[in-house]
């Protein structure tokens, strides 16, 4: 199974991604040390992936400088949305901005929440964002995904796994059978679950005052089937 990067779809060109795999990771903030443990697993693994980076760390020149992965942008607009005072910025293109200035070059984009519209839209085609992957539409739908262009041109490429959205399902496809689904197949991680195996919400929120203790973290991984495992196994079949 070829692994791609999300800058590799090409809309005229199913070839593109029709037989692909896209594996996605929203870093989410994470600590040095979790972001490290999911780098040099996918290092591991020899497989493409598209970082989606919040915030800026020396790690990225690392994922930067391998030609297997790709940086793209994870802006949080949450804060905007709830009217909460300002770390990111005053409106939604002070906060792609600020982060574009981290991660210049970047051509994809998913924001944290996936909050969406056309003042975002705007926002991160002024900063040369080409490639969206902002919606999840469940594979539990069994809807067929396909990229397609919007009337800015922007392409957007609709993902069906989330490894936190596995959490609330009562039924999730094993991941090996979802890679050999037909149409789009992105895959998205976050560096947290796949550090502490997740298998359900609560495991990260008892944990919430120790995200910045690798240790602590550690000793609360689940041994059970979970985040980890599951690319881990998806990652075999690259
Ligand atoms: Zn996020």
């Amino acid at each position: 199974m070829q692994f791609k990067k999300l800058n590799e779809i090409e809309l005229q060109d199913e070839t593109s991604w029709c037989d692909a795999v896209f594996l996605t990771l929203d870093i989410d903030w994470a600590c040095d040390e979790v972001l490290l443990d999911s780098i040099e697993l996918i290092e591991k693994a020899g497989v493409r992936a598209t970082f989606f980076a919040t915030h800026a760390t020396p790690l990225l020149s690392r994922i930067a400088e391998n030609p297997l992965f790709e940086l793209g942008l994870h802006p949080n607009f949450n804060e905007l949305l709830r009217g909460t005072p300002q770390v990111g910025g005053l409106s939604a293109a002070q906060v792609v901005n600020r982060l574009a200035s981290i991660v210049p070059g970047a051509k994809s984009f998913r924001s944290h929440s996936l909050s969406w519209g056309d003042v975002i839209s705007q926002a991160i085609r002024s900063v040369g964002i080409t490639n969206v992957s902002n919606h999840l539409i469940p594979e539990q739908s069994g809807i067929v995904l396909k990229p397609y262009a919007d009337w800015y041109g922007l392409v957007h490429a609709p993902y069906f796994y989330q490894d936190s959205a596995c959490f609330y399902f009562h039924e999730n496809t094993p991941i090996r059978d979802l890679a050999f689904r037909e149409g789009l197949k992105i895959f998205d991680f976050h560096p947290m679950h796949i550090y502490l195996n997740s298998e359900r919400q609560e495991r990260y929120e008892g944990l919430r005052d120790f995200v910045r203790k690798p240790d602590v973290l550690l000793k609360n991984r689940y041994e059970g089937e979970g985040a980890r495992n599951s690319l881990l196994r998806l990652m075999e079949l690259g």
